[in-house]
């Protein structure tokens, strides 16, 4: 049996005639930059992930840049980040002139650990930017706390995110904005890079309207020095149409995370663990081994594709050697990193795959 990582064609084959009419629509309309599919795509988000404002952008990594500076955050200025992340969460900040201040994760949650946010605030910090590792929510209750006691903004990463739950309610405002990436292959995905920003700030949405379209409100007048950074027509109009299939697409990977956490709960590897405060959006289903990369070869073998996520922690990458930390600096980050192996998961995959998936696994010796 073949297992694929993710098969993101069978995405689109499931609404063939649906997304072959909508592109062919926003083509049809003659109107490429903007206009009506983005503004459609913009409400319905906004609806579905409960804020007040939702402004497409040209990608995940633009959306966290764009909100960051929106924000404010500019040359001088510390943002806090996880440890263990996508390099993106920091890029955006480094992209701003500011410098990222890795905090460690809890080993449990894989998340942000809030207990370690507050000793590493200093009166340069202008934001807390919390990642939905893996689709699971961050510990937000404790986080806005801290945001709120020292005065600082949170941009929630939600990049893996799209339709996880914290404590019953669906990201999408918890912080003052959460960053979407509709990168192919997440749990929504285009057909190419687009992303996205939702907020309940009317103030902060107008900002990262103006910084995202060349820092202009009207056309050759222009406020402040932005990007160019927008939603394609296209891309809107196909995300409009996956978007109602969203909850029952999350709703199939749970299946597969679910036979997963069953029958491999008494295997050599570990599981995440389950926390009720949040629903996750499984993006993926990582596990744990301290024979990681000879697990992932007898799996390669067995014609299970699997991936790291991620082999390199941020501040062990070579592009951020000029920020001066050392091997064992975050050594949370860099055991997961040691140790982590993402499994197959996807709306298009079956419990006979992830069947066979866990018997590979269980013969692994
Ligand atoms: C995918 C991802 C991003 C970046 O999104 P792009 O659309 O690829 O730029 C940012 N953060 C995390 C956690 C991601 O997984």
């Amino acid at each position: 049996m073949k297992v694929p990582f993710l098969d993101v064609r069978s995405a689109y084959l499931e609404l063939k005639p649906e997304l072959d009419r909508a592109v062919a629509r926003a083509l049809d309309s003659g109107w490429y930059i903007f206009g009506a599919e983005v503004a459609q795509f913009e409400k319905l988000f906004a609806e579905y992930t409960n804020a007040r404002f939702a402004i497409g952008v040209g990608n995940g990594l633009d959306a966290l840049r764009i909100a960051l500076m929106a924000m404010g955050v500019t040359e001088g200025d510390e943002v806090i980040v996880p440890s263990n992340t996508y390099i993106a969460t920091w890029l955006a900040v480094t992209q701003c002139g500011a410098r990222p201040v890795p905090v460690e994760p809890d080993a449990n949650t894989l998340n942000i650990d809030p207990l370690r946010i507050e000793e590493a605030v200093t009166e340069k910090t202008k934001v807390i930017l919390p990642v939905h590792l893996y689709g699971r929510p961050a510990d937000m209750g404790p986080i806005l706390d801290i945001a709120r006691r020292k005065g600082l903004k949170v941009l929630e990463d939600g990049a893996q995110a799209h339709g996880a739950r914290y404590r019953g309610d669906i990201i999408g405002a918890h912080g003052d904005a959460v960053a979407w990436s509709f990168y192919p292959g997440k749990n929504l995905g285009a057909f190419g890079d687009a992303g996205g920003v939702t907020t309940n700030d009317a103030e902060l949405a107008e900002r990262i309207r103006v910084i995202a379209n060349y820092g202009s409100k009207v056309k050759y007048v222009n406020d402040v020095c932005g990007v160019n950074s927008r939603l394609d027509p296209i891309h809107a109009a196909a995300l409009a149409e996956k978007l109602p299939l969203l909850e029952e697409w999350n709703a199939r990977r749970t299946a597969i995370a679910n036979f997963y956490h069953l029958h491999l709960k008494n295997s050599s590897v570990s599981v995440p663990a389950l926390d009720p405060d949040c629903v996750s959006s499984w993006h993926l289903f990582p596990i744990f081994s301290p024979r990681r990369d000879a697990l992932q070869a007898h799996l390669k073998e067995a014609g299970v594709e699997s991936l790291i996520h991620y082999p390199i922690p941020p501040h062990l990458q070579e592009a951020y050697g000029f920020l001066g930390f050392q091997k064992g600096a975050f050594p949370i980050a860099e055991a997961l990193a040691d140790e982590e192996l993402s499994l197959p998961i996807g709306p298009h995959m079956s419990l006979d795959q992830a069947a066979y998936v866990c018997e590979t696994i269980i013969n692994f010796q």
